[in-house]
């Protein structure tokens, strides 16, 4: 197929097709160090400065397996409900990069660690579980960069920082059928990653990539078509984007009655386009064969049954305990378990407030809104959970109006005080007190004879006139609620 710019179907040719998509996904394990060496993984040092005999490849130095990256794996295999496999082997596999010193990258191949997972996610309110095949470990390679424009200036730089990085690799069954199923696959795949806290998932580092095969076939149809990878997909938008380009893609292919070839193709993110970059590798081009430098991987039930003993709460799990524990509705719970910092953030000011209900409405309304609008993330918040909480029961118990809470609330945001502490500085409690408002009321009914009179003639509705005099007489600060109450008692 030639490329250049191609007519594609109409809407109507696309719909008589099913998608067909799977993933694999590359996630940079959250160590400190690199795999097979004891090399720093920090992001944005000087080129090449993170660096030894063992990440260089250099001959004779022997890679020595890190344990907390399998730690790590095993934790994401669990995370994404695979079976764990006692045994597992890594494997040789052999390409030439400029980038790749060793030759080749030490990943897995028949015996990964990880198998036999899934995962739900939803799309437009219909819940779904997809396959995943396997989840390996591996290293990283270094990362080339193409600089200037004139023959003249024009060079290819190699860093080698990034070079035995720990990876997992994660690879999908074929069970999506569009590219709103694969958004939302990677986006409850970064989800759970980073609540087990394995991967930042920072698709801006590089920390999670994506390849998509894509394949399409006529609706009803029981064979797969031939697949195309899509590579270079390093946002959430140019998967969907580049998934809808391709399908389309395949399916003018098939109308014009030619043929899907297997390769590799690059996506364009100036053009939307995707480009054919090579005919599609064989596992046999690699010569994978058992690492020799590498013991294979043992694990034990005793060390698997404590690194399971230790994960956290998945984000599904979270979200049904908080709309059984705090009541709160099942959007809310989607909105507050996105991030385990938010949802941790949500439960501690929940469990410091008398009203979790009314504690979620505050994080996901006043402080979400506050935090976005100056580009912070919740773990900026200058509130902390323990601040909110307690602005949530100064006005669960009557000391602060809902009024008074709005305008305390900016005051926090601005100084990081607790409310109780702005509330008496300021002079802001609520005036609930009989006492103190029998005299104000007193007064307003005093100076208002002719409201008073109407009143009493009928015009029961000039009560809200004389309720407005109250709060204004109070700053606002009065108990609308008493002061109703007892404004009618008075009048009647
Ligand atoms: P290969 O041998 O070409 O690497 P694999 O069977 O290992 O292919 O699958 C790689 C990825 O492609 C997996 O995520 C898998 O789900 C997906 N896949 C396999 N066949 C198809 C197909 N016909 N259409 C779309 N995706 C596919
Ligand atoms: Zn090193
Ligand atoms: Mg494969």
């Amino acid at each position: 197929m030639a490329t250049g710019t191609l007519a594609l179907p109409t809407p109507e040719t696309i719909a008589k097709y099913e998608p067909v998509i799977g993933l694999e996904v590359h996630v940079q394990l959250a160590t400190n160090t690199k795999i097979f060496c004891g090399c720093p993984t920090s992001f944005g040092a000087p080129p090449n400065t993170n660096v030894c005999p063992v990440c260089l490849g250099l001959p004779g130095a022997l890679p020595v397996l890190s344990k907390a990256a399998v730690e790590m794996a095993i934790e994401a295999g669990l995370a994404l409900n695979c079976r764990i496999n006692p045994f597992s082997r890594l494997a040789r596999k052999n390409y030439f990069y400029p980038d790749l010193p060793k030759g080749y990258q030490i990943s897995q191949y028949d015996q990964p660690l990880a198998e036999h997972g899934s995962l739900d996610i939803e799309v437009n309110g219909e819940p779904k579980r997809l396959g995943i095949t396997r989840v390996h470990i591996e290293d990283d390679a270094g990362k080339s960069s193409h600089e200037g424009f004139r023959d003249s200036d024009r060079y290819t730089y190699v860093d080698l920082n990034r070079s035995g990085t720990p990876l997992i690799e994660i690879v999908s069954e074929p069970d999506m059928r569009g590219s709103d199923e694969a958004y939302a696959y990677l986006t409850v795949i970064k989800q759970v990653l980073q609540f087990v806290g394995v991967s930042t998932c920072d698709m801006e580092k590089g920390h999670l990539r994506c390849d998509a095969n894509v394949s399409v076939r006529l609706k009803g149809a029981e064979k797969f078509g031939v697949k195309a990878e899509v590579k270079n997909l390093n946002s959430f938008r140019f998967l969907k984007l580049a998934l809808d380009y391709e399908i389309a893609r395949q399916v003018g292919i098939i109308e014009s009655g030619g043929k899907v070839a297997q390769e590799t193709r690059l996506y364009n993110p100036d053009t939307g386009e995707t480009v054919g970059m090579r005919s599609k590798e064989h596992a046999h081009d690699y010569r994978y064969f058992p690492e020799p430098d590498l013991v294979p991987v043992r694990v034990s039930d005793r060390w698997l049954g404590e690194i399971r003993s230790r994960m956290p709460e998945l984000p599904s799990a979270r979200k049904k305990r908080f709309i059984d524990t705090y009541g709160i509705r099942e959007y809310d719970a989607d909105v507050l378990t996105s991030t385990r910092a938010l949802a941790d953030y949500y439960e501690a000011a929940a469990k410091a407030s008398a009203d979790p209900k009314a504690a979620a409405n505050w994080v996901m309304g006043d402080l979400l809104g506050a935090l976005k609008a100056e580009g912070k993330e919740i773990h900026d918040s200058p509130i902390s959970p323990g601040q909110l909480g307690e602005l949530v029961t100064l006005i669960a118990k009557g000391e602060l109006s809902g009024k008074l809470a709005k305008e305390i609330f900016p005051r926090m945001l601005a100084t990081g005080q607790a409310p109780g502490l702005i509330m008496e500085r300021e002079g802001l409690r609520q005036i609930s007190d009989a006492g103190a408002l029998e005299k104000i009321i007193d007064d307003v009914i005093a100076a208002n004879p002719k409201q008073v009179e109407q009143y009493k003639g009928g015009k029961t509705a000039v009560a809200g006139f004389l309720v407005g005099q109250i709060m204004k007489a109070t700053r606002g600060q009065a108990n609308p609620g008493a002061v109703n109450e007892m404004l009618r008692k008075k009048l009647a």
